[in-house]
């Protein structure tokens, strides 16, 4: 396995370091039901972008980390313990 010949300086690990700063997101507040979502992409919440529907939303209340993801994730989770169940006896 290859190793470094020699240690990096402080000085080239922090050049290296200058580029990992994270930037905020460009957020922007929607026209239609006024909830803050992305820029340039289609809201979330309401399935508004320029002004008309692209996107069908199951209600226009909710956001998109709604009920139904975690329900499924529930259900996933009972059937494992139904197959781990199984193979135990
Ligand atoms: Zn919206």
């Amino acid at each position: 396995m290859p190793v470094p010949k020699y240690r990096t300086s402080a000085s080239k690990r922090d050049m290296r370091r200058s580029h990992h700063a994270l930037k905020a997101p460009g957020l922007s507040v929607c026209p239609n039901c006024h909830e803050v979502k992305l820029s340039h992409v289609v809201c979330p919440s309401c399935g508004f972008y320029k002004g008309k529907q692209v996107l069908e939303t199951k209600s226009s209340s909710t956001s998109w980390d709604g009920s139904d993801l975690s329900s499924s994730k529930v259900q996933a989770k009972d059937e494992s313990l139904k197959d781990s169940s199984k193979k135990d006896s």
